[in-house]
């Protein structure tokens, strides 16, 4: 099969660098275009990565002599992942799908718009078929969809199997999120070294709305959201990679707690679609009493397994316990990938 060019916008930052990683030896991709701020356009990716390659211990060689380009719709190839920095992202979208491209981003700009698809396709790939609202109502050769927020994607896993097999009424989730997270160079080390920051901008805003969406039934190309509710505390800690979350959930019917590990163990349902990024085993559930731990299991299945452990009754709802996923993997390049992945097998790309 011939390999279906693309292009990163964003290329330079932290998920723009895990994607180039990814696409290394794709079975139907080719990365063919890099582009990023004027900042950085005019530079080969080696020059314009040196010091800030940083997820791996060398830059895929295919990469080191691709010139980075400015973000203007003038790539040679018809779809790009945006890993664009959201103060930007908006309208380099946008042009990029007025001119005809798909674009599968990881941005937040457009997650939230009505006929913008909200993927993460072990949930609700059937709506990736508001692209066809899209098209129509804003005239648009190409088109945008998008992946969730890092925290919210692996939340929203997790909660999946509970959510199909018994409802969820309320969801509260505590996060202890990874510097790599805030983008390069990030947070200060003098912020984060032996502290904990109780805040992320719009973070608990995004996790309590994405779902909603994430879980809602398309009609007639517009989602109708989910219902239940959700309360989230998000804090930045100093891990490098890998988000975990601490969770209390509350079921619409009453569940043991072997159904509830049996629900998540017969979790894979794109297993049939045979996606190259797709893993195996998209939860895996952790037995030992001290895991998961990020430095043990965020890389676990490539970085695009979710661990879930510790499922214990709560006191105030019914179940907790502790998730965690690969932000920059799972929460980021492995899932617009992944979504890209879905478009090609649909017929998008
Ligand atoms: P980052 O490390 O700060 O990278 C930002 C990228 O945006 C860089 O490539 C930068 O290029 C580019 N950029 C900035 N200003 C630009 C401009 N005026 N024109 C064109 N390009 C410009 O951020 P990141 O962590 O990779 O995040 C990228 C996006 O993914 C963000 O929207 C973020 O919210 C989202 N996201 C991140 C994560 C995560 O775990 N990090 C997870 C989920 C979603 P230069 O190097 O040339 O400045």
């Amino acid at each position: 099969m011939k390999k279906i060019p693309v292009g990163v916008l964003g290329a330079t930052g932290m998920v723009g660098q895990t994607l180039v990683q990814l696409l290394d030896n794709h079975p139907w991709f080719e990365l063919v275009e890099l582009a990023a701020s004027e900042r950085s356009a005019g530079k080969s990716y080696e020059e314009a990565m040196h010091g800030r390659w940083n997820i791996s211990p060398e830059m895929p060689v295919y990469a080191r002599r691709l010139k980075l380009k400015e973000c203007l719709p003038r790539l040679d190839c018809k779809f790009v992942f945006s890993a664009l920095d959201s103060s930007v992202a908006l309208e380099i979208e946008e042009n990029f799908a007025k001119a005809g491209y798909g674009v599968s981003s990881n941005a937040k700009n457009h997650r939230m718009d009505a006929d913008v698809p909200l993927l993460i396709p072990e949930i609700n790939a059937d709506h990736i078929d508001m692209i066809k609202t899209q098209q129509k109502l804003r005239k648009w050769k190409g088109f945008i969809v998008t992946d969730p927020n890092c925290s919210t994607i692996e939340m929203s896993i997790a909660l999946k199997p509970l959510f199909d097999t018994f409802g969820v009424e309320k969801v509260t989730v505590t996060t202890m999120q990874a510097l790599s997270g805030a983008g390069y160079p990030g947070v200060s080390s003098m912020d984060i070294i032996d502290n904990v920051l109780p805040h992320i901008i719009d973070e608990e805003e995004k996790m309590e709305s994405e779902p909603l969406k994430i879980f809602g039934a398309v009609r007639n190309g517009r989602v109708d959201e989910a219902r239940f509710r959700i309360s989230a505390q998000c804090n930045r800690v100093a891990v490098r990679h890998g988000h975990t979350e601490a969770i209390s959930v509350e079921l619409s019917r009453r569940a043991g707690e072997d159904e509830i590990l049996s629900a998540w163990k017969d979790f894979n349902p794109l297993k049939s679609l045979k996606l190259p990024t797709s893993p195996e085993h998209p939860i895996i559930y952790h037995t030992e009493h001290d895991r998961p731990q990020p430095r043990l299991d965020a890389n676990l299945e490539k970085g695009m397994a979710v661990s879930v452990g510790r499922l214990r009754k709560c006191n105030i709802l019914d179940y907790k316990f502790t998730v965690l996923g690969h932000n920059l993997v799972r929460g980021a390049a492995g899932a617009a990938l992944l979504n890209a992945e879905l478009l090609r097998s649909k017929g998008y790309i």
